[in-house]
C-alpha cells in the first residue's frame, strides 16, 4: 500500500496554515473517503475529482481510497483543495511518481482543468514560511503567486499537465512576477478647481492620519476631492503593497495579471452596503469588508447620512484598533483595516441647504434629526470637518486655482517624514499621545486652544484631537513648535457644521 503525501495551505483570514493530505488506496468499495474536518465544498471533491482525472484519461481507482487532511482540527473550506488532492489520489495509485514536497492549490474542474481560488497570494506566502520550495498553481492566479520570493511558481493548466511535470515528461512552466505599478495613476489635484478650505482639509488629512467629514450639496465637489487623496499620499512600500494584494486575493477582488499596485486604495462602498459588507462576514471563514479592502488606503463613505446607523456605528471600534476581528463558530478571523476615513454628506435632506440658487425646502427639525444620524462618538473621531459651498459658474470653467498632486503629495512627504524623525519609524500624528503633544506645543497655544474649546462647548476628548491637527499644520509648515495660529486653523475644522440659509 502506497502512502502519498501532498501539501496543501488553509486560510483563517490572511493566516495561512499548512494542511497535510495524506492519501492510501485500501481494500473496499470503490469510493472517496475524507477525514479531517472537510466542509461542504472539499467533500463534494470527490465528484469533481473523479470526472476530471477520468476525462483525462487517467483512472479512478477500483479501490476505496481513505485521504486525510491533517491537522484535524483545522476547518478546511472551499475549493483549493482540489487540486492536491487529485495529485494525492494519482500518487496513492501509482499514476505520478511518489515525490516528497508536492505543494499544491486550485480547484479542479470536471473537465480536468484546473481555476484559480480566492486567496492564491497569502496561501503561496504562507506555502514558502512553511518550507514550501515549489507550488503548483492554476495559470489564472500564477503571476499572482509569483510576488512571492524565493518561491518556484509552476503554473499549471490541467490535471494532463500536471502529471505530465510530475512525472518529468513535461516542461514545468514557472511563472513570473505581474511588474509592479510605480507610476502613480489617478485623478489630479489641479482638476479641482475653488474650495481652498477642503484642499487644505485633504493635505492636513494625508500628512497626519486625520479622518475627515465633508459636507456640502451634491455637485459642490466632494467625491471628486476624496478621490485624490491616495494620490497625495505616500506610495505603499513593497511589504504593505503585498499586504493589501493578499487582502484583495482572499475577498476574490484582485483581477488575474494585476501589477502589484503601489498607491494606496480607495474603497467607495454604496450608502446601502450591510455591516457585513462594511466590516466582512459571509458564511464559513469570514471574508474583508470594505474597511479591510481600503486597508492602508481611503475608505470614501459618499452619502453618510443615508447610511443606516447601526452600520456607522459598526465602524467605531475598526476605525480605533485599525483591525476588524469576527467570531465564528470554528474561526476567529481578523483583518487589517487601518484606514483614512472620508465622510461626505449632504447639508440636510433635500441637499440645496445653503445653495444660493436652489432652496432648502426641509423643516428645521428634519435637519436636526439628519445630522442626529451621525452619532456623536463617530463625529468626534472625524477630526477635520469642512463645508463646502457650491462653485459658481466662472470658476467651474475658469483655469486650474489650485496645485497639483505632484506638489501637495511632496509636502505631505516632508511632514510625514517629521513626524517620524520626532516620534520614532511609523510614527503618525493621529497616534501621537496627549503627553507628547503637548511637549511640542507652545504655552499660549495651549491656553489659546483650551478657550476655544470652551467657548465651542467641545469634550476633553476634542482638545487633544485638536491639538494632534494642529501638530500636523505645523508638521506641514516646517515648525517645531506648534504654535497659536497651528492651533487656530485646527480649531476652525471643529467649528459645530451650522449653515446659514442665504
Ligand atoms: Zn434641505
Amino acid at each position: 500500500m502506497t502512502l502519498a503525501r501532498v501539501h496543501g495551505i488553509a486560510l483563517v483570514g490572511l493566516e495561512a496554515r499548512h494542511v497535510r493530505l495524506e492519501c492510501a488506496c485500501t481494500q473496499g468499495l470503490p469510493g472517496l473517503r475524507l477525514t479531517g474536518l472537510p466542509d461542504t465544498t472539499v467533500r463534494e471533491a470527490e465528484d469533481r475529482i473523479r470526472t476530471a482525472i477520468q476525462h483525462c484519461g487517467l483512472t479512478w481507482p477500483q479501490q476505496r481510497v481513505v485521504a486525510n487532511l491533517a491537522p484535524a482540527d483545522l476547518p478546511k473550506v472551499g475549493s483549493g483543495f482540489d487540486l492536491p488532492l487529485a495529485v494525492a489520489v494519482l500518487m496513492a495509485s501509482g499514476q505520478v511518481p511518489e515525490l516528497a514536497g508536492v505543494w499544491a492549490v486550485g480547484e479542479v474542474g470536471l473537465d480536468g482543468s484546473v481555476r484559480a481560488v480566492p486567496g492564491v497570494l497569502p496561501a503561496a506566502a504562507g506555502a514558502r514560511e512553511q518550507g514550501a520550495r515549489r507550488l503548483l498553481v492554476p495559470d489564472a492566479a500564477a503571476s499572482e503567486a509569483a510576488l512571492v520570493e524565493d518561491l518556484e511558481v509552476v503554473a499549471v493548466a490541467d490535471l494532463a499537465e500536471v502529471v505530465g511535470v510530475l512525472r518529468g515528461i513535461r516542461p514545468a512552466r514557472f511563472a513570473a512576477p505581474a511588474a509592479a505599478a510605480i507610476d502613480r495613476v489617478g485623478p489630479d489635484l489641479l482638476e479641482v478647481r475653488g474650495q481652498p478650505m477642503a484642499r487644505r482639509a485633504l493635505e492636513l488629512a494625508a500628512a497626519g492620519d486625520h479622518h475627515l467629514l465633508l459636507t456640502g450639496p451634491p455637485g459642490c465637489g466632494k467625491t471628486m476631492l476624496a478621490r485624490r487623496l491616495p494620490g497625495i499620499l505616500p506610495p505603499l512600500d513593497a511589504d504593505a503593497a503585498l499586504e493589501v494584494a493578499a487582502i484583495h486575493s482572499v475577498a476574490g477582488e484582485r483581477p488575474p495579471d494585476a501589477p502589484l499596485a503601489m498607491t494606496p486604495p480607495l474603497r467607495e462602498p454604496h450608502h446601502t452596503v450591510s455591516a457585513a459588507g462594511l466590516v466582512g462576514g459571509g458564511g464559513g471563514v469570514p471574508r474583508p469588508g470594505e474597511l479591510s479592502l481600503a486597508h492602508r488606503g481611503v475608505l470614501l463613505m459618499d452619502e453618510l447620512l443615508e447610511t443606516p446607523r447601526w452600520v456607522l456605528d459598526a465602524l467605531r471600534q475598526p476605525l480605533e484598533r485599525g483591525e476588524v476581528c469576527i467570531t465564528r463558530a470554528r474561526a476567529r478571523v481578523r483583518y487589517p483595516a487601518s484606514v483614512l476615513l472620508v465622510a461626505a454628506t449632504n447639508p440636510c435632506p433635500c441637499g440645496n441647504l445653503g445653495s444660493p440658487s436652489r432652496p432648502c425646502a426641509c423643516r428645521p427639525d428634519r435637519i436636526e434629526r439628519y445630522r442626529g444620524r451621525l452619532s456623536g462618538p463617530l463625529l468626534d473621531r472625524l477630526d477635520l470637518q469642512v463645508e463646502l459651498r457650491p462653485l459658481e459658474r466662472a470658476r467651474l470653467t475658469g483655469p486650474p486655482d489650485g496645485e497639483s498632486t505632484r506638489v501637495v503629495a511632496g509636502r505631505v512627504a516632508e511632514a510625514r517624514a517629521a513626524a517620524r524623525r520626532r516620534w520614532g519609524p511609523g510614527a503618525r500624528c493621529r497616534d501621537a499621545t496627549p503627553a507628547q503633544l503637548r511637549r511640542a506645543t507652545a504655552p499660549r497655544a495651549l491656553a489659546a486652544l483650551a478657550r476655544a474649546i470652551d467657548a465651542l462647548g467641545l469634550s476633553a476628548r476634542a482638545f487633544d484631537r485638536c491639538l494632534r491637527v494642529a501638530r500636523t499644520a505645523a508638521d506641514l509648515s516646517g515648525d517645531e513648535l506648534v504654535g497659536v495660529e497651528h492651533v487656530e486653523e485646527a480649531v476652525a475644522y471643529r467649528l459645530p457644521v451650522v449653515t446659514a440659509a442665504p
